[in-house]
């Protein structure tokens, strides 16, 4: 006869993560598992804080102890999260568990403002977040995180010096912006922004992160070979706008990633800008850019689609004033595209490809 204990794990052996496809106890998501008379209690271990099917295991994991050991059993079930990661023996930012890049083919499609809202979005949910902002010739973050007067201090660790980020919101945060006026920013060739950037990235006291994002200038540039170059990233995140002009370049800006020699995932698209809905007409929306373009360009490259931004008035104020994380629950623009991007990240660490750096690519 099997223990009341070794019945639980067989029945939770039966119920599998979603997006992972394997079961709770071989993916090692129970932690603490105990019995006690009529009581089973033990702590699922979530892949991300962000987790959208939390609810949904949880309830499989009650149904299948029920079915299989007993219904009269009261089941308690604790939620943790570690967040996973592919990197984390790579000796760049070994701390770093995932690092995520938010690219756009066409400058103005709200790139700059999808990482800043996304990063605010994670760290709300409990995950650890960096945000580096790498649009070395429009560096608008700090705007938008309302620090344009703050500086970085330098730390003296050792033998080196690092640069410790700000806190804003929850979340780490450095910016070629914090650091140069945006007038000599603009006038640097190619090479010095690579190096301007390196030192952000590695130079830089970022500590433990779940998550660190980098916005990316638009289009492809130098910048873009050097950060793939410099760190193994976990993967790119596709910001576009539904019309034809920003889907082709940033068809173009998947080619480039997708490139042999390159090759960084893309996890996901974004479409900004979707449409836009007037206060006094809440049922109506107009696709004053054109409908599903975003989608369309995710399908077409096979690629996951994240989900649609639409055109709100708030979050262009909130760009210019400052982000203050005021959204209401329900009328959160970037709390589904946060939990679409950390469930895909989960999914894209599961398959456990130790991620490879970019070798010099001309
Ligand atoms: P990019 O980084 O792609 O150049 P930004 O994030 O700087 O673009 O956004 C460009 C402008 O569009 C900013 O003024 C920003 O506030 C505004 N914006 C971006 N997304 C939205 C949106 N969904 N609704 C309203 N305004 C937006």
């Amino acid at each position: 006869m099997l223990s009341l204990q070794q019945q639980v794990i067989d029945a939770l052996r039966t119920v599998e993560d979603p997006d992972l496809g394997q079961d709770l106890v071989t993916l090692g998501m129970i932690r603490d598992l105990a019995v006690e008379e009529k009581k089973v209690t033990f702590t699922l271990v979530l892949t991300t804080p962000a987790c959208p099917l939390q609810e949904t295991i949880k309830q499989a994991c009650v149904d299948a102890i029920h079915k299989q050991v007993g219904a009269d059993l009261e089941v308690v079930i604790q939620l943790d999260a570690k967040v996973t990661s592919t990197r984390s023996h790579d000796t760049m930012l070994p701390h770093v568990k995932n690092i995520i890049a938010i690219a756009s083919g066409k400058g103005g499609v709200g790139k700059s403002t999808v990482a800043a809202n996304v990063a605010c979005t994670l760290a709300q949910r409990g995950a650890q977040v960096g945000l580096l902002d790498a649009d070395i010739f429009g560096p608008s973050i700090p705007t938008m995180l309302g620090c344009e007067q703050e500086r970085p201090q330098v730390e003296q660790q050792g033998d080196k010096k690092y640069l410790i980020p700000l806190k804003k919101n929850g979340i780490k945060l450095l910016s070629m912006g914090l650091l140069t006026p945006a007038d000599e920013a603009i006038i640097w060739r190619g090479p010095m922004a690579s190096k301007a950037l390196r030192q952000l990235l590695v130079d830089t006291a970022w500590g433990t992160l779940d998550y660190l994002i980098v916005d990316l200038p638009p289009g492809t540039s130098d910048i873009h070979l050097t950060l793939v170059q410099a760190v193994p990233i976990t993967g790119i995140v596709m910001v576009t706008t539904p019309q034809k002009v920003a889907l082709l370049d940033a068809t173009k800006a998947i080619a480039m990633f997708q490139k042999p020699g390159i090759d960084v995932p893309i996890v996901g698209v974004i479409e900004n800008m979707a449409y836009f809905t007037p206060p006094e007409l809440p049922n109506h929306r107009y696709y004053l850019f054109g409908q599903r373009g975003g989608e369309a360009l995710a399908t077409q490259h096979q690629i996951p689609f994240l989900g649609h931004i639409p055109l709100l008035q708030n979050i262009r104020e909130e760009s210019d004033a400052g982000i203050s994380t005021t959204w209401t629950e329900e009328a959160h623009p970037f709390d589904a595209i946060a939990t679409a991007l950390a469930q895909q990240v989960a999914i894209c660490n599961a398959r456990l490809v130790p991620i490879q750096g970019v070798k010099k690519v001309d």
